[in-house]
């Protein structure tokens, strides 16, 4: 009986993973529309530092699907991953992002993440320098977000990109750090401007010493480094007193704002077509 039970259950489980598989392929391939069928959008988070002086905003991909509504990007970049995809979608980013950014009368920074694939696209170097061009934005107002992982498969390539498009003016961050694999040597080897303690440890940053150790170490790192150190996740004002007593540069989260779309930011940014640009946002 236990046997066939136990048939019973990997009948079950095979066809659980057909449904997987497949809702996955459409999934896919509905991405693959997404683009052109305009389903793809940006939400802004603010970046501030310490004080509470908004610096910039990072932008945040969102996929409204037909049906599903809306897809987090958690589930939907890997997918894009796996198909080269986000290739494509990768540079839609880029192309908005800068184009938005260029229309702020405030100059303030447009950080967007990077997929490790797009440092191996044809040219990554040459489409950043065209976007930054064809919108006329400085190249110090774009940060692009990379994490520790994705510069793992093709190191010495990906740190020679990186140096380029830094040379262009560009800046770098390093994402999500802390939770990756690799060496403290990336951050000797890697032109970073700054660092990007992982939410992870923030979260549990008034509740556990131990995290508090690895923020205060991390911190420390970063200024002997010379970089900018940014905590991202700041959900309280416990985790922002504690951050700025140990002297954290800037920092990210819902305490400060959500991602949300621009609209909601007008009157930060001083955009001029935004519908709320009176509204004053609280944060
Ligand atoms: P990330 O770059 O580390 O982005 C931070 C994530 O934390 C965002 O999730 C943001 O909404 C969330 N977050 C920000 N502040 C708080 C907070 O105070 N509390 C909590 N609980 N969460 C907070 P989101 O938007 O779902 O993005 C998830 C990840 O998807 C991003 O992590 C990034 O790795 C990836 N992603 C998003 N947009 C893009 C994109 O345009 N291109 C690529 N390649 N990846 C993207
Ligand atoms: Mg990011
Ligand atoms: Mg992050
Ligand atoms: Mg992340």
């Amino acid at each position: 009986r236990a046997k066939a039970e136990g048939r019973g259950e990997i009948r079950f489980f095979e066809a659980e993973m057909d449904r997987m598989l497949h809702d996955r392929r459409a999934l896919q391939a509905d991405l693959a529309l997404s683009v052109s069928r305009n389903e793809l959008q940006l939400f802004y988070q603010p970046q501030s530092r310490i004080s509470g002086e908004i610096i910039g905003f990072e932008a945040l991909l969102r996929w409204d699907h037909l049906r599903r509504g809306f897809v987090p990007p958690n589930t939907f970049i890997p997918l894009a991953e796996e198909t080269g995809l986000i290739n494509e979608i990768g540079e839609w980013v880029l192309r908005e992002a800068c184009r938005e950014a260029a229309s702020w009368r405030k100059p303030l920074q447009i950080a967007i993440n990077l997929s490790p694939l797009q440092l191996r696209q044809g040219d990554f170097v040459s489409l950043v320098h065209s976007v930054l061009l064809e919108n006329n934005l400085a190249p110090d107002r774009l940060v692009l977000e990379i994490t520790e992982g994705a510069l793992m498969d093709d190191y010495s390539r990906a740190v020679s990109i990186l140096r380029r498009v830094k040379a262009l003016g560009v800046r770098i961050a390093m994402d999500d750090f802390g939770t990756g694999y690799s060496s403290l040597s990336y951050l000797q080897s890697f032109p970073f401007d700054k660092i990007k303690i992982d939410q992870t440890f923030i979260s549990n940053l008034d509740r556990n010493a131990q995290s508090a150790a690895i923020v205060r170490a991390v911190l420390a790192l970063g200024h002997n480094l010379d970089l900018i150190t940014v905590a991202e996740g700041v959900e309280t004002p416990e985790q922002l007193t504690i951050l700025r007593n140990d002297g954290c540069n800037e920092i990210q989260g819902y305490l400060i704002g959500r991602p949300q779309p621009i609209e909601e930011y007008a009157a930060i940014v001083g955009r001029s077509t935004g519908k709320n640009a009176r509204i004053v946002v609280a944060g």
